[in-house]
């Protein structure tokens, strides 16, 4: 919470000093956005995931600002060459959406469309077959369910109260943590199992929330999209052993083949801070033949990337800041510095 306070004081701060016209030269040569659900807004008191839901609204609005700004719309599968261009005509605006969401489809396509902006959809081939479930989605409908969360962190049985609205979001923090740095499979196993319980079936879940393989197939014929490969099982790539790690990215990339009938060129490692992919991941990518992958670590384009591209950061669009004077300040890199003493 402190750290949210800290980058939107920061955003509110960069945009001030941008209308001032003072603002420093530091969007590098330009920024990958991570977006997941695009869809219009949908008031729920308990909605522990808001900041992966942007508005379509929200969507033109960034697109015309960074425009506006001089940014120039890339396919991630163009980035390469274009950041070893001797001369860019502006910085790179690069859009990317993580899980295949439906509303991919229905709500962002006609955006990007509209402003003929580029976008790659990271595709989990286990959400595709509805084979794997989305904790963060079972976990939302669970505790918005319960009174009392009756569950095995991974050190035993902990019954946590979960009436009142602060409850339900300290217990989904908690469930979060215990999945953030580790392998996860048990914990997700778990919870499937308690949800099913009560009623609520995970699988179920993505069938309604993600795109199936025709879907898929439909949206990567459309002139602007591309697929990118994101796992099989959505897995803690660092926390899983090195054959499995190997095994999850390869046959990701097959399962896209075989859904666009082209090889994915681009890889985003699922979580993709620091705790998800490190070193041997960002290797295993470049080994198993992608052009460049995509973590979650925020940052802007610069020198580096044109030599780290197993490693590229990028900026969510976050649904807390779904202002458009943010945008500018987001993708200039600044914020980040801001929220780093909080
Ligand atoms: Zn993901």
């Amino acid at each position: 919470m402190a750290k949210r306070a800290a980058i939107q004081g920061g955003l509110e701060a960069v945009s001030l000093l941008a209308r001032a016209g003072i603002m420093p030269r530091a969007r590098g040569m330009g920024a990958i956005f991570t977006l997941h659900h695009v869809r219009p807004a949908t008031p729920k008191q308990f909605d522990p995931a808001a900041h992966l839901s942007i508005t379509p609204e929200f969507l033109d609005a960034s697109i015309r600002r960074l425009k506006a700004e001089g940014y120039v719309p890339v396919a991630l599968d163009e980035l390469a060459s274009f950041l070893a261009l001797p001369e860019r005509p502006g910085p790179a605006m690069v859009f990317t959406l993580d899980d295949g969401y439906r509303d991919n489809d229905e709500h962002a396509r006609p955006v990007f469309e509209r402003h003929g902006v580029p976008y790659t959809i990271f595709v989990s081939g286990g959400f595709v077959d509805r084979t794997h479930s989305i904790w963060w989605e079972t976990a939302e409908q669970l505790i918005a369910k319960l009174d009392e969360f009756v569950f095995d962190f991974g050190a035993g049985e902990k019954a946590l109260p979960t009436r009142s609205m602060p409850e339900k979001y300290a217990a989904f923090d908690m469930l979060h943590k215990s999945l953030s740095c580790t392998e996860q499979e048990d914990i997700i196993a778990r919870l499937d199992a308690q949800a099913k319980d009560a009623g609520i079936c995970p699988t179920g879940i993505v069938d309604r929330e993600v795109m199936d393989e025709a879907e898929l197939r439909a949206i990567s014929e459309r002139p602007l999209c591309k697929l990118g490969a994101h796992t099989i099982g959505h897995v803690n790539l660092a926390h899983s052993p090195e054959a499995r790690m190997r095994d999850e990215i390869a046959r990701s990339a097959s399962r896209v083949e075989d859904i666009a009938g082209k090889t994915p060129k681009t890889f985003a490692y699922p979580y993709g801070d620091r705790c998800a992919a490190g070193p041997r991941e960002y290797a295993a990518a470049e080994e198993l033949g992608f052009d460049l992958a995509v973590t979650t670590n925020p940052g802007v384009l610069n020198e580096r990337s044109t030599w780290q591209r197993f490693a590229l950061p990028r900026i969510s669009l976050n649904g807390y800041y779904q202002r458009g004077r943010y945008v500018g300040a987001l993708a200039s890199g600044i914020p980040f510095a801001f929220s780093k003493s909080a």
